[in-house]
């Protein structure tokens, strides 16, 4: 299986809303695979169907014990309050403080087109979060404050303009 090359910040594609999965099939089981694959290689706990260019409501975690998958997740409940060094695949190697609820619980459906619900707190919560923000077509960077966010922005852009060097 190929590795897919991983979508950074500035592709659109991060930016789409992704469609709906309406095709439970052997398809669907590659292309999975692939993301697993992706994910375990680049190294990152999740990992978002957009982040390899393919903008389709699905993605792939483990956070330690084990790979999991759902496909056109929503929010069902959350709770609490979480700080969390947050990183994403597609903004290489930055990390900010980020405060979300601590629990979350996702509704979905899973590879063979059951529904599924997925739940925890901290890292499980925070996976969830995340990886749904990103089949809405967002990155954790509209969750930073707005100084930071402001900060954050003007850095990615330099970067993608070739405006810095790390000298
Ligand atoms: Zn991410």
């Amino acid at each position: 299986m190929p590795i897919f090359p991983i979508r950074t910040f500035g592709d659109p594609v991060l930016r789409t809303v992704a469609a709906p999965i309406d095709d439970f099939s052997s398809e669907l089981e590659r292309l999975v695979d692939v993301m697993l694959e992706t994910m375990y290689e680049a190294p990152g706990v999740g990992l978002a169907a957009p982040q390899i260019g393919i903008s389709k409501a699905i993605f792939v975690a483990d956070i330690g014990d084990g790979p999991f998958v759902m496909a056109n997740p929503t929010i069902a409940e959350l709770d609490g309050s979480w700080t969390f060094d947050e990183g994403c695949l597609s903004v290489p190697g930055r990390f900010w403080p980020i405060k979300r609820p601590g629990y979350a619980k996702a509704t979905g459906f899973g590879l063979d087109g059951h529904a599924v619900e997925l739940e925890g707190d901290e890292l499980m919560g925070r996976v969830l979060q995340h990886e749904i923000d990103h089949l809405n077509g967002m990155l954790l960077i509209e969750r930073l404050g707005r100084r930071t966010r402001k900060q954050a922005l003007r850095e990615l852009r330099d970067e993608a303009l070739g405006l810095t060097a790390d000298l």
